[in-house]
């Protein structure tokens, strides 16, 4: 990392040297992009141009609606529905941006402005929606959809459409109308609210470490990750842990200090909930109350089964079913694994109860006695840059990508590298910008996302930007950052959501990427078993000195502890996805108590003390925003798909079967424009998946 720091300065000042941002008139909104491939131009970027950018976004946006409502001639496919689907060029131009800065690189001016947007952008999507001449063109067209000759890319767009307004309630009568377009607004503001305080939450709390006794059991990179960080704070000489995985994972791990660990792990799980000003209970309670408001408008009983009805899963009893499969047998092998920690204290002679806060600590101590494997002897192995190759290693064997450094694509921080995507003939596929590490700026997790949308503009391609954004272990001291197996996990999975957008290829805006929430983690999640394959472990896994491939015996020993912890790992993932599904299936009153809700879920399913769910409500950025909302039970899901599909591969021999790979390019990453969902998969893999293999997978069975 550090040498392509000093790759990249230079290019950074000399583009900021051409920008001279004191003699700029134009808006960089308002002008074509002479950048290479047309990527936004960061560097000329500022907070200020967005306002006035998202109000020129709106005015055309409603212009160009305005001219389809007023078209003279009959609605037809073409001046309707494409027109529609064509119309609002300024407006992703600018959200986007707007939307992967203020996750990745926000500041207070951002999220000022985006107080201000966010109504301003609900008012006028609420208007399109509701629009009832725009409404009344696209029925028209929808209701004679079978007799207008549509191919089933054309028909699947109509029928896309359509349905995106019935939910938005277009066809409801004005008076609920007007009252869903309240709800609308105000879920908007909520939602916002809610993230704006888990952020503050994730940087309003640092456990200091005054002296040497508080430093105890650390390892030497965990040491030197706190005095880093202690520098940037002001508090140098001390050491300082915050709320960030890579900081606080590693401290719990190895911390000796019992009291501290609680500390940490407190602040951590508590965040939202320590009624100050950043508390999220009432604001979440109101938001259960709108959704549940608004989907009873729209005709469901309640928010679950208004978002589950376009997925896979079809309804919440479908989830619930599925969901139950996993709790069962994962909370019984944690059960198990909490006895065997709790023996461990017993034989050192401690006298207490395992704590929520003990888990890594001493699973730690299971994972060297039962698999001879600690986490400090496989990290050298997998320094970042090495784990980015071994990721474009797997895209090359599969789909025959390369990836070229591009020091003169502009970035929007010295941490974030860019790269071209060559498709397997040569020819440019997309960009790609890796920004890997914590920042104050950036919110919490890994994510994928876009600057620019993949597609067609007058027939010609218009290539994705793409953008895959972490939170990962930083370098510490001279070495290069040095990734956890769960941080080169979540690498991989990331790019799959990238190779997703690279590949993605339909004519119009609204269906070229469309799938099911719960058949998007699909394309994410099966690129994490290349990853941990020993052929390809021997490739990319290199001592970060020696060059070195990691050993047979590393690797032998990695295998065979896949299946260590899993009870824990996968309690706290279906925990929070049932407690996600009882907010929304729930029956809610006037009075909603957030911290009682969540009790009685736990409770009901008999979660044990020593497991916190990994998201609690009051932080659960997942389920603030609509993207999750009854939806956090698509990773599992989309489990059972990525591991039915990875043994498609490995069935044949060859990890990297070509005709495999082209057909789930094809079939799941490319034509989501033409079929979707498990019409889809079984397009790829010949027939539907059973749950045998995830259960086998992940030891559960
Ligand atoms: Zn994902």
């Amino acid at each position: 990392m550090r040498k392509l720091f000093l790759l990249l300065i230079p290019a950074v000042m000399l583009m900021s040297g051409c920008g001279e941002r004191s003699t700029k008139v134009e808006n960089p909104f308002f002008v074509e992009w002479d950048t290479p491939f047309g990527v936004p131009p960061f560097d000329k970027i500022d907070n200020e141009d967005f306002l006035p950018a998202y109000e020129e976004a709106i005015k055309q946006h409603k212009a160009e609606i305005e001219a389809i409502i007023n078209i003279p001639e009959e609605p037809t496919f073409e001046n309707t529905i494409v027109a529609y689907d064509q119309a609002g060029e300024l407006m992703s131009k600018v959200d986007l941006v707007f939307g992967g800065l203020r996750s990745a690189n926000t500041n207070d001016r951002l999220q000022e402005i985006a107080r201000e947007t966010t109504p301003m952008l609900s008012a006028h999507r609420n208007e399109i929606r509701m629009n009832q001449d725009l409404f009344g063109r696209i029925k028209a067209v929808y209701d004679q959809r079978e007799t207008l000759g549509l191919n089933l890319e054309q028909m699947r767009l109509v029928e896309k459409i359509y349905q995106d307004f019935e939910r938005g309630g277009a066809a409801l009568p004005e008076e609920q109308r007007e009252e869903l377009k309240k709800l609308n607004e105000r879920m908007s503001m909520v939602s916002l609210q809610l993230g704006e305080n888990v952020l503050k939450e994730n940087n309003g709390f640092k456990l200091i470490l005054e002296d040497e006794a508080d430093l105890v059991g650390l390892p030497q990179n965990v040491i030197d990750a706190a005095a880093a960080m202690a520098k940037r704070d002001g508090h140098e000489g001390k050491w300082v842990i915050d709320l960030s995985k890579p900081s606080w994972i590693p401290f719990v791990t190895f911390s000796e200090r019992r009291d501290l660990r609680e500390k940490i792990h407190r602040a951590f799980y508590m965040r939202g909930n320590n009624d100050n000003e950043n508390d999220n209970k009432a604001l979440f309670a109101e938001l259960m109350q709108l959704r549940q408001q608004s989907a009873r408008i729209l005709g469901y009983n309640n928010y679950a089964e208004y978002a589950i009805s376009i997925n896979m899963a079809e309804t919440p009893a479908n989830v619930y079913n599925f969901l139950y499969q996993v709790w069962e047998p994962a909370l019984k092998r944690a059960k198990g694994e909490r006895d065997d920690m709790q023996k461990i204290i017993n034989r050192e002679g401690s006298n207490f109860k395992l704590e929520s806060w003990d888990w890594w600590y001493y699973a730690e101590k299971v994972r060297k006695e039962k698999y001879d494997l600690d986490e400090d002897e496989i990290r050298p192995y997998f320094a970042i840059d090495n784990v980015r190759d071994g990721a474009f290693y797997i895209s090359n064997r599969l789909y025959g990508l390369e990836f070229v450094k591009r020091d003169d694509i502009p970035v929007y921080h010295e941490e974030v590298e860019a790269f071209e995507v060559l498709d397997y003939d040569g020819t440019h596929l997309a960009v790609l910008y890796i920004d890997p590490h914590p920042r104050p700026s950036k919110r919490s997790g890994a994510w994928c996302g876009t600057y620019r949308s993949g597609g067609y503009k007058d027939g010609e391609r218009i290539s994705p930007v793409v953008t895959i954004v972490m939170n990962f272990s930083r370098p510490a001291g001279d070495k290069p950052a040095m990734l956890s197996w769960d941080e080169v996990e979540t690498y991989l999975h990331e790019f799959g959501h990238a190779l997703h957008n690279f590949f993605a290829d339909g004519q119009y805006r609204r269906t070229a990427r469309s799938v099911p929430r719960d058949f998007v983690e699909l394309h994410s999640q099966v690129m994490e078993n290349w990853a941990g394959e020993p052929e390809v472990l021997k490739v990319y896994a290199l001592h970060y000195e020696t060059g070195e491939p990691i050993p047979d015996e590393l690797i032998e020993k990695l295998t065979k502890s896949q299946h260590f912890n899993q009870g824990f790992i996968n309690t706290e993932y279906v925990i929070s996805a049932i407690i996600d599904m009882d907010w929304h299936t729930a029956d809610h009153g006037d009075e909603i108590d957030v911290n009682a809700f969540e009790e009685a879920t736990i409770k009901r399913v008999g979660l044990i003390n020593e497991i916190v769910p990994r998201h609690r409500t009051n932080h659960f950025g997942h389920i603030h925003g609509t993207g999750y909302a009854a939806g956090y039970y698509v990773y599992l899901w989309a489990g059972v798909l990525d591991a039915d599909a990875f043994y498609a591969f490995k069935e044949t021999g060859d990890l990297f079967n070509q005709e495999l790979a082209a057909k789930f390019r094809e079939y799941v990453h490319a034509k989501n424009s033409l079929y979707e969902g498990m019409d889809a998969y079984v397009r790829f893999r010949g027939k539907a998946p059973s749950i045998d293999g995830l259960l086998k997978q992940r030891g559960l069975n």
